[in-house]
């Protein structure tokens, strides 16, 4: 069967036969894939040349942002039958530690892991894939056509959870016991800064929005850019930071008092770091965007870690989701979409067969949201 990916030691995307995977444990699924999103992390594999393909192979799949439908079952797989629409979540645990054995690897404690597309194992863009059921996610059929976002919306479920986590330190933030961590208004009385508005930093307002929490975003980009345009309907304050100095940027989301959380997805490792001295009191900052280029910066340490055990600071860092990230994930995705006017329709900005993974593969820039490759359209 087609299958695109990278060949060692030759820089750049290519097309190439792979055999179609067979079930050979009773706890495998074979999922026929649908469709394949692309991110940041598959730009900066080929941008990068990052060939982190398993020892023994020439060759790695693509792709982990994917949707299907389970064509055939092992015969002790109980939650799926042929026919179901499904997403197959990215990491594969390595079976040793605690987290990896209860459905938490991306917790992983041995680094031994592997993921589906990224880090030595095949990845989604090819016909089919086999994985064990723990790893295929049950969609409803009303959300098939949207479930390739399930992988970057469970990316943003996981650093929101990691927030209601740690911050539950804090057991009164507000006079109102409807503002609990625990309830689904948790946000209110709190406000947010997300950095960057890319898919991530889209698809974490909405979500912040979505607990009510009271959010600004920021980007390097003009109010009447596109993107900027479609975060709008989410109600979130943008802040335009080509002009403005960290500090700056933290005044203008502290007029109402504390500015409760920062959650940064822009992957830019200076700004990431330059906002932490202007954290207020008892904030948390998760940090999901993984900087590639090398940056040198000054800084004042000593001040840093002043300021940071002076004012109770959290700065905490979130990679990769599990099942139970990608389930909320899918409870949420309706919300958002019927909250925010059709946003996570409006997300995918263009959409290519897979013969066309070239093309798709060159479609970067500020005016390509997510872009998506159908292996074999919905009908
Ligand atoms: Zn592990
Ligand atoms: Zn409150």
């Amino acid at each position: 069967m087609l299958a695109v990916g990278i060949i060692r030691g030759k820089k750049g995307v290519y097309d190439f036969e792979i055999p179609k995977p067979v079930i050979t444990r009773p706890d495998e699924v074979l999922v026929s894939v649908k469709e394949v999103g692309l991110d940041g992390t598959d730009f900066n594999i080929l941008r990068y040349n990052l060939q982190d393909i398993a020892e023994g192979r020439d060759k790695m799949v693509m792709g982990h942002e994917m949707s299907g439908v389970v064509e055939e079952v092992g015969k002790a797989v109980k939650s799926l039958s042929p026919g179901d629409p499904v997403v197959v979540t990215v990491r594969r645990g390595d079976d040793i530690d605690q987290p990896c054995l209860h459905n938490q690897s991306d917790m992983c404690l041995t680094g031994l892991f592997t993921e589906h597309g990224i880090h030595k194992l095949d990845g989604f863009l090819t016909e089919y894939t086999v994985a064990e059921e723990q790893y295929v996610v049950r969609v409803p059929q009303k959300l098939a056509r949207l479930a390739v976002l399930a992988e970057p919306v469970s990316i943003a479920e996981k650093g929101i959870q990691q927030i209601k986590h740690i911050q539950s330190r804090i057991h009164w933030y507000c006079g109102h016991s409807e503002h609990s961590w625990q309830s689904e208004q948790w946000g209110g009385c709190r406000v947010a800064l997300v950095v960057g508005a890319g898919p991530l930093g889209l698809l974490a307002t909405a979500l912040l929005r979505l607990a009510g929490v009271s959010t600004y975003t920021s980007d390097l980009l003009p109010e009447s850019h596109p993107r900027i345009k479609l975060l709008a309907d989410t109600q979130t304050h943008y802040i335009d930071a080509r002009k403005k100095t960290p500090k700056e940027v933290v005044q203008l989301c502290c007029t109402a008092g504390n500015l409760d959380i920062i959650f940064e997805a822009a992957g830019a490792a200076t700004t990431a770091v330059a906002l932490i001295p202007y954290m207020s009191r008892s904030s948390i900052y998760v940090m999901t965007g993984i900087p590639r280029e090398e940056l040198n910066m000054k800084l004042d340490a000593a001040k840093l870690v002043h300021h940071i055990v002076s004012y109770n600071q959290v700065v905490v860092g979130s990679v990769n989701s599990n099942r139970r990230h990608f389930e909320t994930a899918l409870k949420h995705m309706p919300v958002i979409n019927e909250r925010f006017d059709g946003l996570l329709d409006k997300m995918i900005t263009h959409r290519f067969p897979l013969t066309d993974y070239k093309k798709a593969f060159a479609t970067t820039g500020s005016s390509a949201i997510k872009t998506v490759i159908e292996v074999e359209p919905w009908d």
